[in-house]
Formats: structure tokens, sequence, C-alpha cells
């Protein structure tokens, strides 16, 4: 099933990003997009993140057979709800939030009997708003899509065409599993750096700029991990409470048991620990999810 015009409801990072990646890749497929802030739709027309900006959710979605909503998790239900006159009965509903399961069923509930497909590229910066976007964003990452039971199989395999004409490496997961995963690898290592940037915050007052002066790469890791966008962070930890909870609970239980062997004098335990933690990263290495470039390879591939 060919796609014809593709529409991006949110045109910050993802969604402008999307609206370039399709302009270079599916040069075929026409794009409109639609942003609730009037500011970031000029934006969105002076940088042509789409072929059209629309200044209605129901117009920009008219005639699409794609449907990508790209607004913060907490936004996605007023978001359906405000795309829902325009759409057409054949339409693919997607996403790319970054918690899936809340997303698929506040997104079912305002869309029933659609097409309702979610899907999570696992592609992004710390940057956000309409002039981070670029087309190259997808390119070697991967997008995990989580078709509900009985998802049409024809819908489920135009969107994960689409996501891999535009670059991804495409895995099909059900959406509980996708969000475990992410809280893992993702979720809360955002918060344990916003924690730590707290901290150190708090210590700089006693300090002055010492911490800023001296940080090395892990602070400066965790400062730059720790600048995405407040909006985006709120909302992913409000709707994967559950997953996040458990993770946060088992690190919280390693935490203190390093704790305690640093007490206790305990080297055995922490090199024990540490010779294991460095053999994952050795493992990700190997298996070229990433490199050991000082900035992991972060910099390849952006224009
Ligand atoms: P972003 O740059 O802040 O863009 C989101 C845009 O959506 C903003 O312009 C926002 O306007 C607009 N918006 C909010 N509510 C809306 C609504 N009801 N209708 C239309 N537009 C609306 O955010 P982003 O980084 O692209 O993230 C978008 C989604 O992608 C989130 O669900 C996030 O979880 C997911 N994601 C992000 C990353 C990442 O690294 N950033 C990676 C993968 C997935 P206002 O600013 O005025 O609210």
């Amino acid at each position: 099933m060919p796609l014809r015009k593709v529409a991006i409801i949110g045109l910050g990072l993802l969604g402008g990003s999307i609206g370039l990646a399709v302009r270079e890749h599916l040069p075929d497929v026409a794009t409109t997009g639609y942003d609730a802030d009037p500011d970031v739709r000029s934006k969105a027309r002076a940088l042509g993140l789409a072929h059209t900006i629309a200044d209605d959710p129901a117009e920009a979605v008219r005639g699409a057979d794609l449907v990508v909503l790209c607004v913060p998790v907490g936004a996605m239900r007023a978001a359906a709800q405000a795309i829902a006159p325009g759409l057409s009965d054949s339409v693919i509903i997607s996403d790319v939030g970054s918690s899936k399961q809340r997303v698929g069923k506040a997104l079912a509930e305002e869309l029933p009997g659609r097409h309702v497909i979610p899907a999570h590229p696992v592609a992004g910066t710390e940057q956000s708003g309409p002039d981070a976007g670029f087309a190259s964003l997808f390119h070697q990452r991967w997008c995990i899509v989580t078709p509900p039971e009985g998802a049409d199989a024809h819908k489920v395999a135009a969107l994960v065409d689409f996501w891999k004409s535009l670059g991804s490496t495409v895995e099909v997961m059900d959406a509980a599993h996708h969000d475990m995963v992410l809280a893992v690898t993702s979720h809360i290592p955002h918060l344990i750096a916003y924690t730590m940037v707290g901290v150190a915050d708090d210590l700089r007052r006693v300090t002055d700029s010492e911490v800023i002066r001296y940080s090395a790469a892990g602070f400066r890791d965790f400062t730059r991990i720790a600048a995405s966008d407040p909006t985006m962070w709120r909302d992913v930890f409000l709707n994967n409470k559950e997953a996040t909870l458990e993770i946060l609970g088992r690190f919280t239980e390693e935490l203190f048991a390093l704790q305690r062997a640093i007490r206790t004098g305990d080297g055995d335990h922490l090199h024990d620990y540490f010779t294991r933690t460095r053999a994952i990263r050795r493992g990700i290495v190997e298996a070229g999810q990433d490199t050991d470039a000082p900035d992991f390879g972060r910099g390849q591939g952006r224009k």
C-alpha cells in the first residue's frame, strides 16, 4: 500500500525531522503539517518542514493515508480529538511518543474503529522545537512499532515500510514490553541525570563554580541529558509510571548495596560490580550499537 500523503501533527524535533526526511527519501509523498503554536507553524513554513502547513488540525489530516502525532505524550489525547473530524476511513494513525501503553489506549479510546498503530523511533537529541529537526535523525536508528492485537497486517506493513524508508531499522514489539525496555535504557537514565545535575547545582552554591570548572566527561554527559525538554520528560514519567517505578525500585536497591560496600570497605563487591558493567558496555560497542568515540558517534550522519 504506497503512501501518498502523510500528515504530521506537532512540528518540533520529531515532527520537523519526519517532514524533512520524507522530502529527502519519499519525494513522491505529499506532507501536511500542523502545530498548536502559531509561531511554530510560521517557522515550519519558513523552514519547509512540510509541503503545506495548515492552521487547523482537522484540515491538516484531510486526505492523508498516514497521520503521525509528534506531540508530547500527555498531549496525544487532545491531538487525537482535534484531528478526528478530518480523518478518512482507511487512514493509519500513528505517533512517535516515548511511552506506548497509555498512548495506544488514549488513541484507541478517542478514535474507535480506526487503524491506530503506535510507534516510537528511538532517535532524538536533547534539542526541541522546529529548528532542531534534521532529515537524517532516523538513519540507522531503531523504530519500535507496537501494533495492538488484531491490527490490520497490511497497515502495519505500510507503517514499517515508511520507517524503513526514512532509514530506520524496525522492530515490532508488544507495548508493555516496549515500556519496560525503554524505562531501563532511556527513562531511568534520564531521571538519574536530572537528579545528578540537581545535586551538583545544590553543591555549586557551596563551592562557587568548581562543579562546572572541573566537570569531567561523566558530569558533562549528565548535563547534556538533563537539558532535555521538561514537558516531554514530565509526560514520559507520568505515562510510563508502572515500568519506571519498577526499574527505579531495582536501581535504588543496587545503589544501597553499593553504598553499603563503600561504607564497609567491601572492595571485592565494588570490583565485581564494575567488572560486570564494563562487560555490558563492551557488548554494546561490539554489537555495533555505539562507538568508542568521545561523543559516542552521535555527531555522525547529522547534517
Ligand atoms: P517538541 O520539539 O517540543 O515538539 C512538540 C511540538 O508539539 C511543540 O511545538 C508543541 O507546541 C506541539 N504541540 C503540543 N501539543 C499539541 C497539540 N495538541 N496539537 C498540535 N501540536 C501540539 O517535542 P519532540 O522532541 O519533537 O517530541 C515529540 C514527541 O516525540 C514526544 O511524544 C516525545 O516523547 C517523542 N520522542 C522524542 C524524542 C526526543 O529525543 N526528543 C525521541 C523519540 C520520541 P508547544 O511547544 O506550544 O506545546
